[in-house]
């Protein structure tokens, strides 16, 4: 039986049936890893150690006759920059090459509790800073639809990893945009939750305000089930949100988006927005009509300001947080230095890549006495104007929806060398992220050159059932999946 091509829901449904054993499962992902990994380079390291122990415990408990979970027996990837107790969590970064994480991630914990089996580590950009896994210490991750593409970023390892079926679903992270974008790029479901809703302990941090765990898969019930496991208070959190969180799954059914009022962000479908991603988008407000949906246009004035505020805030916070690789506390030292000044500047000299180091200078520069007021507090302040305008526009309609990316996948090395124009593929992700909302990509079509093409859909605070609903029920309509599942098998065999 063929079941790298399953769905989790499929998987989880063989093996609770007994008709299939969690040793079996891994054996197959790992086999697919075997033979695809050496084109796609989407893992870091594998976990093959915890994964056999986590099957043989699944074995047991099945044949015991214990009854699991919708998600146990289930196969996934995990991010390089969570943690998982006692594996490497480099960051995509040669400051934590050789870094074993302590302890265990409150998003993991609570997979492994719930019977999934970490198969990976997957690559990243450097820090989760870009848009293309390109800045990543260790390899370049190529997109499984095109070898010659980037698979997008900086959770770029996870996402490509789902689309050439070496896992059904894996784990990113998003703090501008990095699950939805290279969901986007790479013909998967990305979904970025609500801020506070999915732990953050166990996640090496980039920008604390901005940073949440997300799921990638190959179907929108596929990510559902796994926001379901993830979510939740963890005490361990301080900006953790302590409300219930609501069945996603079982509630999953194609009328859901009926009745139904849809914005269509003016802002994000002109200037910069490629012709043929605009015409995807055209295409699925139709299909968001015929479902029985209201769409309208609406206008969010400050939206133009989201990537500037991000870049200020991204980079003040990630200054501050990375101050902590000092060749002391974690990962590298640099070898050769006398004292302890010397000690730091040589470890971060060699330690971290370019991006990362112009990025600890841009925000150190905004946190910097006499020009904070200047950058970082008026940043703040129009960050909450953003906020603003979707708190207004949520009063007139209950979704929002905008293409995910301006363009499809784009060449590897063709913005390596222009750091502004990289920013510029998160500039319809980083709205949501500053306003802390829950937002989705779902593939949507493709390019002429056959390269998918994402929609992203934002909902209010706290609402991601009403995101998945409408993911659920546009997907039903869309009828890629069958497309989806005969391009991921071209795309990488
Ligand atoms: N691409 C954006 C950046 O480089 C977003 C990254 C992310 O979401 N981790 O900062």
């Amino acid at each position: 039986m063929t079941i790298i091509n399953k769905s989790a829901k499929e998987i989880n449904k063989l093996f609770i049936n007994k008709e299939i054993s969690a040793k079996e499962i891994i054996d197959s992902f790992y086999k697919q890893i075997e033979l695809i990994e050496p084109k796609i380079q989407a893992l870091t390291s594998l976990t093959k150690e915890l994964a056999y122990r986590q099957a043989e415990e699944l074995d047991k408990r099945i044949s015991k006759g214990e009854k699991l979970g919708p998600i146990a027996g289930v196969p996934i990837v995990i991010k390089d920059v969570i943690c998982v107790k006692g594996f490497s969590a480099t960051c995509g970064s040669k400051i934590l090459e050789n870094f074993i994480a302590p302890y265990e991630a409150t998003a993991t914990g609570k997979l492994w509790d719930a019977g999934a089996i970490c198969l990976a580590k997957s690559n990243m950009d450097e820090f989760a800073m870009g848009s293309s896994t390109e800045n990543s210490a260790f390899k370049k991750t190529k997109n499984p639809w095109n070898l010659n593409t980037v698979p997008g970023g900086s959770s770029g390892g996870s996402a490509a990893s789902v689309a050439s079926m070496e896992t059904p679903i894996s784990l990113g992270t998003d703090t501008g945009g990095s699950v939805r974008q290279p969901a986007s790029f790479c013909g998967v479901v990305g979904l970025k939750p609500t801020y506070g809703r999915v732990s953050r302990f166990g996640l090496i941090a980039f920008a604390s305000s901005l940073d949440q765990i997300g799921p990638f898969a190959r179907n929108v019930y596929d990510a559902a089930l796994t926001l379901q496991v993830i979510s939740g208070y963890d005490p361990k959190d301080t900006t953790s949100l302590n409300v219930e969180v609501p069945d996603y799954i079982s509630r999953l059914n194609v009328n859901t988006v009926k009745g139904k009022k849809i914005g269509l962000i003016k802002e994000l479908m002109g200037e910069g927005i490629d012709a043929e991603v605009k015409k995807a988008i055209e295409v699925s407000v139709r299909l968001f009509k015929d479902l029985g949906a209201e769409v309208v246009e609406v206008s969010l004035p400050n939206i133009k300001y989201s990537l500037p505020v991000y870049y200020i805030i991204a980079t003040a916070e990630a200054s501050s947080n990375l101050a902590r690789y000092d060749g002391v506390k974690y990962g590298l030292r640099a070898d050769g230095a006398k004292e302890v000044l010397p000690m730091y500047t040589k470890t971060r000299q060699s330690g971290f890549g370019p991006e990362v180091k112009r990025r600890i200078m841009l925000g150190t520069y905004a946190l910097s006495s006499g020009y904070y007021d200047a950058y970082y507090k008026k940043a703040q302040q129009v960050r909450k104007l953003v906020t603003q305008d979707f708190l207004n526009t949520f009063e007139k309609v209950d979704l929002l929806l905008t293409p995910t990316c301006p363009t499809t996948a784009f060449e590897l090395g063709a913005k390596v060398d222009d750091p502004l124009s990289m920013y510029l593929s998160d500039i319809a992700t980083i709205p949501a992220s500053l306003a802390g909302l829950p937002s989705v990509s779902v593939p949507c079509g493709f390019d002429s050159k056959n390269m998918p093409i994402g929609l992203q859909l934002t909902a209010p605070s706290l609402s991601e059932e009403l995101l998945l609903d409408a993911a659920y029920a546009f997907e039903s309509v869309c009828n890629l999946s069958e497309k989806l599942k005969d391009k991921h098998a071209v795309g990488v065999v």
